[in-house]
């Protein structure tokens, strides 16, 4: 993937090396609060990529009091900062065109270790996630790490697939169907609502593609060898692969939330050979 054409977002808040006191965030008392509520109604407001527990650590900058705004300088900001500027730019123009609903641009959240989010507090061992309620994306690019060592390998596409299912999140919240989801949840049993979250997870990957795709008219950045890395990747993620690298060799797909490898490539691929917000409808086809 090419991603020298593509225009960076000033968008990006910088909290790498603050340690877990962020400054001028929600108070402790605020964050408790929403953690509780979230614990009564059954919901984890966090929607995660992929549940994998953090092995490595990373280089860590010197330790700053308050988060820089805009597009970080170095590599690996420069790069999050770019694929969230492209999704900036497709989202803006496809969601008006395909559904009527405008876009309104998140703001993404690199962090180191920990950092505190209107969803609880962000640990890395989460993964990158998405808050609905404070409409940002949390990421700690030490995953990108663990996706090179032990998630399927890297390669900047499956990177850009990452952060790009992140921001379907934000999509699914502007379109309504983040707070449909929560309230199907919130009146049903774990496996109903496990269920519900599958296809969350599903509709996300498949808007990841469509983003994929109209970058793709936009900039001819990707190749096969581009896709076929967010295949691996997608695979690498689904819940049954976690579940079998974690050890636990019996398999239940009633307690997964994101869908099996299969099911992950099945709608990322949808996603990326139509381009289209309705082809990503995982509620109305059979999953
Ligand atoms: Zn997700």
């Amino acid at each position: 993937m090419r991603e020298d054409d593509l225009r960076a977002s000033g968008n990006v808040e910088d909290r790498r090396g603050m340690g877990g006191a962020a400054k001028g965030g929600l108070s402790i008392g605020v964050i408790a609060v929403l953690t509780l509520l979230g614990w009564a109604t059954g919901i984890d407001p966090r929607l995660l990529v992929g549940g994998a527990e953090k092995v490595a650590g990373s280089g860590t900058p010197p330790a700053r009091t308050a988060p820089a705004q805009g597009s970080p300088t170095d590599q690996i900001g420069g790069f999050v900062a770019r694929v969230l500027g492209e999704t900036e730019d497709v989202w803006s123009q496809e969601l008006p065109r395909q559904t009527g609903h405008g876009y309104e641009k998140p703001v993404l959240v690199l962090f180191s270790g920990v950092t505190r989010s209107g969803c609880g507090v962000a640990q890395s061992a989460m993964g990158p996630f998405y808050c609905p309620l404070d409409h940002k994306v949390y990421l700690d690019t030490s995953f990108f790490d663990d996706m090179r060592s032990r998630l399927g390998g890297g390669g900047s596409f499956a990177y850009a697939y990452v952060i790009a299912h992140e921001v379907g999140h934000h999509v699914q919240n502007l379109i309504g169907l983040l707070p449909q989801v929560q309230q199907a949840q919130a009146s049903s049993n774990r496996r109903e609502a496990n269920a519900v979250s599958v296809r969350t997870e599903l509709m996300a990957d498949c808007l990841a593609g469509a983003w994929a795709y109209h970058m793709s008219q936009r900039h001819r950045n990707i190749d096969e060898n581009d896709v076929r890395q967010a295949v691996a990747t997608a695979t690498a993620i689904g819940d049954d692969r976690l579940a079998q690298q974690a050890g636990r060799n019996a398999v239940v797909p009633d307690s997964f939330t994101h869908g099996s490898s299969e099911q992950r490539v099945r709608w990322l691929l949808a996603g990326l050979r139509s381009g289209s917000v309705s082809a990503c409808d995982t509620f109305r086809s059979g999953g």
